[in-house]
């Protein structure tokens, strides 16, 4: 799934003209709060894949006093996808001030706001949640950010650094997802689980590592792995490098590791 669909930056909008610069230290998430799914509601120029905004109310205009660094919810087709909407590097104006100071300024976070809808789709909060993770996965990668400075514009009033709002609270857990859950599900997107613990590793040899390396082979064939390894019985680099690749394409450590699960799992792919 694409971290990022499309890119409008709403340059007309007065946080953009300010354009303070800013080193990311967190995220907070909103939710808009109000019944509209679709990115055009805020987002303008149309660029062919959103559609148009007819109202004249997009949040691309001198005057008003909030912008986020991206949004996600309906293209014009009504698909959902997330729009960048400020550079990751400047301030935004997301979540007002708290008795400590703000997330938009010192410390400043990304933030980007989830598009409602009349809250009782449970396909589209789960679209949105999943696009949410996505954007956080590659946001904590990017700018080197800790999960647990990923926040809830509601979890950053109660820490004291945003104006009291309740988002995305007031939606996400009506279908089970949490901002404990959503850390969660980053967590384990940046540091993959282990797929086997125990099984083949460098330096094994015998008739069950060639029966395993017949695999790779018929991987390699069918251009599953890049790595081509030897018609013999020893698990040497290049099946470490080969089992990697796999590993890697079914979301798992590296570990070097072949166990039962990727053998089932490969012998599927396989057949
Ligand atoms: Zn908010």
């Amino acid at each position: 799934m694409a971290a990022i669909d499309g890119k409008i930056l709403l340059k007309n909008n007065d946080c953009y003209k300010e354009y303070d610069k800013m080193t990311p230290k967190g995220i907070v998430v909103h939710s808009t709060g109000a019944n509209n799914p679709n990115l055009r509601r805020y987002i303008a120029p149309d660029d062919g894949i959103i559609g148009k905004n007819e109202y004249g109310n997009d949040w691309n205009r001198p005057g008003e006093d909030v912008c986020v660094h991206a949004f996600i919810g309906k293209d014009k087709n009504g698909i959902v996808r997330t729009y960048q909407t400020l550079p990751f590097d400047i301030c935004c104006w997301g979540c007002g001030g708290g008795s400590k100071g703000s997330y938009n300024y010192d410390p400043a976070y990304i933030q980007f706001e989830m598009c409602e809808d009349d809250l009782t789709s449970e396909s589209y909060c789960k679209a949105v949640y999943e696009k949410a993770v996505a954007l956080c996965v590659y946001l904590c990668k990017k700018y080197k950010l800790s999960v647990s400075n990923i926040v809830s514009h509601k979890e950053a009033s109660e820490r004291g650094y945003a104006s009291s709002h309740g988002d995305p609270e007031n939606w996400l857990p009506r279908f089970g997802y949490t901002m404990d859950r959503l850390r969660k599900d980053v967590r384990e997107r940046l540091e993959p689980r282990t797929l086997d613990k125990k099984g083949f590793k460098k330096g094994d040899k015998g008739l069950g590592v060639l029966a395993f390396k017949q695999l790779l082979i018929l991987a390699y064939a069918k251009g599953f792995v890049k790595t081509r390894v030897k018609n013999d019985d020893l698990y040497e680099e290049k099946t470490v490098k080969a089992v990697n690749e796999l590993l890697k394409g079914f979301g798992y450590r590296e570990s070097g590791t072949a166990g039962e699960r990727l053998i089932k799992k490969l012998y599927r792919k396989l057949r």
